[in-house]
């Protein structure tokens, strides 16, 4: 446990709410982890039946909470202010039955913010709403007849709430220091009543006030990590506003209003916004919305953490094979851009291959000799020795190197490209999809290891790089190139630039996300290019590709295929060009005695 470590108070209420709500609350804290340092506590109240308790406990356990029983008395409030003397956490997030997590990192972005200087408190919603009587204030009588009723029964509420707008962190999703929530129980009255319970969350002698008394400042944080101050609440997206997008925890009144009518939403929002502020969060729709596409997070697969974002939308625009979606974000800290999900059918996307297998070797070695350039990163680190190419296809590389005496291997998922590997490159081919499994049979040391342009369609890349550098002699080389996804070229096609190829292409990484991963895996960078012979080559396909796609007339295609790619590609130096080569290197280890052993 650390200083910020939160203790989460969830109710678990066997009346009222039950096992399935306390079910589903487990299923979305699942879903949506915290991402922060947290002890969760479940404060068991009205539980009668002892099987139904004997499941909970059990359910408590299946998420590591621990369970505190208290008696059934005092409301939400009663059982926060019961449990507090029984922990030792310094910050604490109440949670109500019907509370469920909505977003991945809810509680890291709440605790960032009640943490920061001068707040104390934040909370995922708030609300404006007055159980006082003021429907003048309000404009509004119809929209709060319903208040106004009640307060006829109970006609001493005015005096017990401030009359609209009355500000206040409503009590679910609510992150407060501990100090300050014993104080407020110290001043405050236990609960018996409905209403007290009320006046604690929202009167003038409640939680929100007694913050600010206490140069609190009362913030909302939102799913797209801002902070939201009292003025600003109504247009925060949190609370009864448009489809509720930037909510951090929801609660049975935020489902509520997803549920509600348009009319019924209408007189929701009156009360907790005033109609004035509504009428303008409707009209101004766009001063609310740029954000909301910051507010969905997935996991990275490689950092196993929800720190990733969207970053683009594509379609199989180079073979149109089907009309899906396919979405890729990318990770804040490893950098790599990647597609999630991974289309289950993945292997009909590649249906036809990607070059036509040749028909006998001298074909091949015409299209070798064009290509015998791409050997120069190999050729100059090493002039012999062993090498693995991963995902070689027809064998192009490894066909040149062999000529230039390399013992070349192998790994292919095609049958068909293996068996031309085997019979007519004649090189050593292992015929598998699972490249890691592959590597980690393998006991054989490479004096050089090649991914030429195969890493992106490979499952789990960074286990491939990792099992490659264990195979790797000491001072053996890794060499991989890849499309690079931060060109100038890719960010102006963005979904329709070629060399995208969703959604063949799984994974990319920028020139610095390359370099951090092989340095990861104990590899030093040799050389690095995004203007080599090969990335022009790219680049220029890819011009090419997007002219011809977008101009008609046969001639003018034609022409500007041909001048154009040259002098667009010199306009947009900037970033680098279309592919990234890099020569990683196994300086083996730090010991030099230890290194001789160890020497092929
Ligand atoms: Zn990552």
């Amino acid at each position: 446990m650390n200083d910020s470590t939160v203790a989460v108070f969830y109710i678990a209420r066997g009346i009222d709410a039950g096992l399935n709500s306390a079910k589903e609350f487990v299923e979305a804290w699942s879903r949506h982890p915290p991402e922060h340092a947290h002890q969760l506590y479940f404060l068991a109240k009205g539980w009668k039946s002892e099987l139904q308790h004997q499941k909970l406990v059990q359910l408590a356990q299946s998420c590591d909470a621990k369970l505190l029983d208290l008696p059934d008395t005092g409301f939400d409030f009663g059982a926060y202010f019961r449990a507090l003397p029984q922990i030792e956490e310094k910050w604490v997030c109440l949670m109500n039955s019907y509370a469920k997590p909505n977003t991945p990192g809810w509680l890291r972005l709440l605790s960032q913010s009640a943490r920061t200087t001068g707040n104390g408190i934040a909370g995922a919603t708030g609300s404006w709403q007055s159980l006082g009587w003021s429907p003048l204030k309000q404009g509004s009588i119809s929209a709060t007849a319903a208040t106004a009723l009640s307060n006829i029964i109970n006609c001493a509420n005015w005096k017990k709430f401030q009359s609209f707008p009355n500000p206040h962190l409503r009590s679910n999703g609510l992150v407060i220091e501990k100090c300050l929530l014993e104080q407020f129980a110290k001043n405050s009255k236990f609960p018996k009543t409905k209403n007290e319970a009320f006046q604690l969350e929202s009167g003038i002698n409640g939680l929100s006030m007694f913050a600010l008394d206490n140069h609190c400042k009362l913030v909302i944080c939102g799913a797209d990590g801002k902070e939201y101050p009292i003025e600003k609440w109504p247009f925060s997206v949190t609370f009864r506003s448009h489809e509720q997008q930037n909510l951090l925890v929801t609660d049975n009144r935020t489902h509520e209003y997803i549920a509600s009518s348009k009319n019924r939403r209408r007189k929701l929002a009156d009360l907790a916004w005033g109609r004035n502020n509504v009428r303008m969060i409707r009209e101004s729709p766009k001063n609310t919305t740029p954000f909301l596409h910051n507010t969905r997070r997935t996991k990275c697969p490689a950092c196993d953490m929800y720190c990733a974002d969207p970053f683009l939308n594509s379609r199989d625009y180079n073979r149109q094979i089907s009309t899906h979606t396919f979405d890729y974000w990318k990770c804040s800290e490893c950098e790599m851009v990647f597609i999630d999900p991974i289309p289950e059918d993945i292997s009909k996307f590649y249906s036809g291959g990607y070059q036509e297998i040749p028909d006998n070797l001298l074909s091949l070695e015409r299209m070798a000799k064009k290509e015998a350039y791409r050997l120069s990163p190999l050729l100059r680190h090493k002039e012999h020795g062993d090498i693995l190419e991963i995902g070689p296809w027809i064998g192009i590389f490894s066909l040149n190197a062999k000529r230039r005496g390399f013992r070349v291997s192998a790994i292919e998922r095609d049958p068909h490209v293996c068996r031309f590997l085997r019979q007519v490159v004649e090189i050593n081919a292992t015929e598998t999809d699972d490249v890691v499994g592959e590597l980690q049979n393998d006991n054989k040391k490479y004096d050089a290891i090649i991914l030429w342009h195969s890493l992106e369609h490979l499952a789990k890349p960074w286990i491939v790089i990792q099992q490659a550098s264990h195979r790797l002699k000491v001072n053996g080389i890794l060499i991989i190139g890849i499309p690079n996804i931060t060109s100038t070229q890719a960010e102006l096609l963005g979904a329709k630039w070629l060399h995208l190829d969703a959604p063949r292409h799984l994974y990319f990484w920028s020139p610095r996300g390359l370099r951090k991963l092989g340095m990861k895996n104990g590899l030093s960078v040799l050389e690095l290019h995004t203007r080599d012979r090969l990335s022009r080559v790219l680049e220029r396909n890819a011009w090419q590709h997007r002219i011809q796609g977008i101009i008609g007339n046969r001639f003018t295609r034609i022409f500007l295929s041909l001048i154009a790619p040259p002098l667009l590609s010199l306009f947009f130096l900037k970033n680098g060009g279309a592919g990234i080569t890099v020569v990683f290197r196994n300086d083996g280890p730090a010991d030099p005695t230890e290194r001789k052993c160890d020497a092929p």
